[in-house]
């Protein structure tokens, strides 16, 4: 039972198959056996998850059931939970037991999904190898002695090992489509403003978007009929029309113009990674679709901008955790400005301190045009070369990470290589667009990610165009030895 997808629980708690009690009873078990040696989770919230199962089904009894209720979820745990820790991956937040819930999590309450338990991250979400977690990193399931990808880490290996169907992530550079792609399964990086950032911790409030990672593209259709959608208490939310992203899974594939930029393609790409992507795209052309190199002229320069608007923009959001009101204190604080500095320095990592550093250089004054502003311009570009190739074609692809998983420990002293994983996914964020990775392979036992990256709103396209992949091959099916 445990290894179906959404799609699957949902027909058979339909037709009564199995209780909701019974299947978060499953996943419980999984995670109590298994987790030991993932740390994908930070928190487990087994009574709880029990009682949401059991009004799921009293709920489905009644004759109230949609297509989530009863479904085991999980949450990353930088989406404020009312009443259950949200820790964000930080000491800062190891004590902050949330008194609201994020309106993501509200949309899945209403829904009637089981919450299974809150998921590990990096630390504020900033890191591509989930090492920068107050609660140590997360090991991938294909292999325990490599990262499961960050920030999202922790939802990718719960979802990779069958610990839960599905969870959430945010993508503020990478971190949904990422960790998919070195865990092996699906991913969607909605457009900016698709899904309500309320409740969401904030990095880099202009690039952060929350989103759903399962194992099939047809799950995350299912997810995001819930997810998306205008919310009042978030300024940048989207007042769109939502359409069922399941209605247009099975569209065809004739005709479609995939772009292959050739900056995607170029050094730093592992061979084994390029081989799987080229075979997807032959299936793709075996499916109707028709192929053209495009350039995405300022790709080169999307991770020096990123690393001067997100540290900037996080230096401004992390501002708040300041010992006073919530968060971590320090011991007997000498002044305000010894409770300032020893609570922050005690708080935050290395990692998290470095880009509030760097932000509050980049944004201090008579730096701020040489660095901010012209990393705002340089935004436009990588904008503009979106807008110009989706001119000519439909949809653009390349890998996800130029490499599958890689050792734990092998980048953590090296922050710019530990960037680096991030090349082909930043500028994704940077343009504000949707992006997503599926699974495409294997390089030595480990996954390959296929990204897709798509105009603003055309998620219900991107979701056809993989779901369309998913029915001729099987990347996705995949278990891990020993899970
Ligand atoms: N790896 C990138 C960073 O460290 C992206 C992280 C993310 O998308 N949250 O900032």
């Amino acid at each position: 039972m445990v290894y179906k997808t959404i799609a699957e629980l949902s027909q058979d708690l339909a037709n009564k198959k199995i209780s909701s009690v019974e299947l978060t009873q499953q996943f419980l078990d999984r995670i109590e056996r298994f987790d030991k040696s993932l740390n994908s989770f930070i928190t487990v919230t087994a009574d709880q998850a029990l009682a949401e199962a059991k009004n799921a089904d009293a709920q489905r009894a009644k004759g109230e059931a949609g297509p989530l209720t009863g479904i085991p979820f999980a949450q990353k745990d930088i989406f404020c939970t009312q009443g259950v820790k949200t820790s964000c991956g930080s000491k800062m937040l190891d004590n902050y037991i949330s008194p609201y819930d994020a309106t993501v999590v509200k949309q899945f309450k209403k829904a009637g999904t089981v919450l299974l338990g809150k998921t590990n991250m990096d630390e504020f979400a900033m890191g591509s190898s989930n090492e920068t977690s107050y609660y140590g990193p997360v090991k991938n399931p294909w292999n325990l002695e490599t990262v499961a990808g960050g920030s999202s880490g922790g939802s990718a290996a719960a979802v990779a090992a069958y610990l839960t169907p599905a969870a959430t992530g945010t993508d503020t550079g990478g971190s949904i489509r990422q960790p998919a792609s070195l865990c092996g399964i699906s991913g969607l990086k909605p457009t900016y403003g698709r899904v309500s950032r309320y409740g969401m911790i904030a990095y880099a409030s202009s690039l952060d978007q929350g989103g759903p990672m399962a194992r099939t593209a047809e799950d995350i259709a299912l997810l995001m009929n819930t997810m998306a959608g205008f919310d009042t208490n978030d300024s940048t939310s989207i007042d769109y029309p939502v359409p069922d992203y399941t209605s247009t899974l099975n569209d065809s594939m004739k005709g479609l113009r995939i772009g292959l930029p050739k900056e995607f393609f170029g050094a730093g790409l592992e061979k084994g990674v390029e081989e799987a992507i080229q075979a997807a795209i032959k299936e793709y052309e075996k499916l109707g679709a028709t192929i053209h190199e495009i350039s995405l002229p300022h790709s080169a320069l999307s991770i020096p901008a990123y690393y001067v608007i997100a540290p900037a923009e996080c230096s401004s959001n992390l501002a708040r955790y300041d010992g006073v009101r919530f968060g971590h204190r320090c011991k007997e604080p000498k002044d305000l400005e010894d409770l300032y500095k020893r609570s922050r320095s005690e708080g935050f990592g290395p990692e998290v301190t470095r880009r509030i550093m760097i932000g509050t250089y980049a944004l201090s004054a008579g730096y701020y045009d040489a660095y901010y502003l012209k990393a705002q311009k340089i935004r436009g570009l990588i904008r503009e070369d979106f807008s110009n190739a989706f001119d000519n074609v439909d949809v653009i692809m390349g890998p996800t990470s130029p490499t599958p998983a890689f050792k734990i420990g092998a980048k953590t002293d090296d922050p710019i290589s530990m960037y680096l994983s991030d090349i082909y996914t930043i500028a994704v964020n940077l343009a504000g667009l949707p992006g997503m990775s599926i699974p495409a392979g294997f390089v030595s036992d480990l996954p390959v990610g296929l990204q897709l990256i798509g105009d603003i709103f055309q998620e219900p396209r991107l979701l056809n165009i993989a779901h369309s992949y998913q029915k001729v091959t099987d990347w996705h099916t995949r278990i891990p030895k020993g899970f």
